[in-house]
C-alpha cells in the first residue's frame, strides 16, 4: 500500500483522478475499482507492490503484432478494474476488489525489472486487469524499466483520465487499447464505462507518438453488425490507416455464458470491412 499521487482533496473527501470515473471517495471508502481508498483524508493505492498475476508472455499475446515481434514481455497485473464487463476473461482478479478482497504477491518495482531482464524480456506489460487503477505502481516500475533499456506496454480499456494519461505517457512505448464497441449504450450497459473517454485516449496516444494497436471482442448480437464494424474501422482510419485492428472471437464467459461463440462468418465479415479502410487487420482466438 502507498499513498496515491493522482488525486485531490475536496472538503473531507478525495477526488481520484486516475481514470475517467473521477470517483469522489468518502472516508474509509474505496472508488469503483475497489483498490483506491480514502484513509484519513488521503487516497491510498491498496495494490501498490501487490501483483496478482505475473508471467512471461509472447508480445503477440497482448496482442501486439507490430511492436518488438517475436520477443517476450514480462507481464504483471493486480486485482481490480474500473470496468465490470459481463464478458471479462479475468473476472477472478478484476472484480474481486469490489467485494473488498485484495491479494497478490508482494514485489517491488526494482524486483519486477530484474525479473524481466533475467527472463530476457524486451518489455514489461501492465496487463490482465486495468493499469490505470494502479498507475503509480506502473509509473515507478516503468521509470526503472526505461533506465534499464526495457520498453513499457499498457494493455488497457482506454478509460484513462487526461490527468492519468499525462502522468504516464512519457514512459509508455506501446499500448493495446480495447475498442469494445462503437456504442455508448454498450459501454454503459455491459462495461460500466463511456466510449467517449476511450476514443479520447486513443487519439491522445496516437498524437503522443505511442505505438497503438486496438482490439474488439466480437460478441454475437451485441456488437457484430456491419454498421458497427464500419463505424469502428472508419474511426480508426480517421486517425491513421496504419493502426492495427485486432478482431477477437468471443467464447462464453463470466456473466455471458448464454451467448454463443462468435461464428467464423462474423469474424470474416469484420475482417472484410476492416480491410476496406485499414492496412492491418488481424483475427484472433480462431
Ligand atoms: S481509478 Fe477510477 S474507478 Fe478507481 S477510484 Fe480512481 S477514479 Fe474511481
Ligand atoms: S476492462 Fe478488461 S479487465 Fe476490466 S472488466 Fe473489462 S474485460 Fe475485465
Amino acid at each position: 500500500m502507498r499513498e496515491a499521487e493522482l488525486y485531490k482533496k475536496e472538503k473531507n473527501k478525495v477526488r481520484c483522478l486516475a481514470c475517467s470515473h473521477k470517483c469522489l471517495i468518502s472516508k474509509d471508502k474505496t472508488g469503483i475499482c475497489g483498490v483506491r481508498k480514502n484513509i484519513d483524508g488521503k487516497l491510498f493505492l491498496l495494490v501498490y507492490g501487490k501483483v496478482a498475476s505475473m508471467n512471461v508472455d509472447p508480445i503477440e499475446k497482448k496482442p501486439l503484432y507490430h511492436f518488438l515481434p517475436r520477443t517476450t514481455s514480462f507481464s504483471i497485473g493486480t486485482v481490480g478494474c474500473n470496468f465490470k464487463c459481463d464478458f471479462c476473461q479475468n473476472y477472478d482478479i478484476s472484480q474481486v476488489s469490489k467485494q473488498g478482497i485484495i491479494f497478490g504477491k508482494e514485489i517491488k518495482p526494482e524486483e519486477i525489472v530484474e525479473k524481466a531482464i533475467k527472463n530476457r524480456c524486451k518489455s514489461i506489460s501492465y496487463t490482465y486487469n486495468e493499469p490505470a487503477i494502479f498507475i503509480e505502481f506502473v509509473k515507478d516500475t516503468a521509470i526503472l524499466a526505461k533506465k534499464r533499456g526495457l520498453k513499457n506496454v499498457l494493455v488497457t480499456n482506454g478509460f484513462f483520465s487526461k490527468e492519468s494519461f499525462d502522468y504516464i505517457s512519457n514512459y509508455v512505448d506501446a499500448m493495446n487499447i480495447d475498442l469494445k464497441s462503437f456504442s455508448e449504450d454498450f459501454y454503459r450497459k455491459y462495461c460500466g464505462g463511456r466510449l467517449k473517454s476511450v476514443l479520447e485516449t486513443i487519439k491522445r496516444a496516437h498524437e503522443k507518438g505511442i505505438h497503438i494497436e486496438l482490439t474488439t471482442l466480437v460478441i454475437p448480437g451485441l456488437n457484430d453488425s456491419d454498421k458497427e464494424f464500419e463505424k469502428i474501422a472508419r474511426f480508426i482510419a480517421s486517425i491513421s490507416d496504419s493502426i492495427p485492428w485486432h478482431i477477437s472471437r468471443f467464447f462464453p464467459m463470466y456473466r455471458m455464458l448464454n451467448k454463443p461463440i462468435t461464428p467464423i462468418e462474423s469474424m470474416n465479415r469484420a475482417y472484410k470491412i476492416g480491410k476496406k479502410y485499414l492496412k492491418y487487420v488481424h483475427l484472433g482466438n480462431i
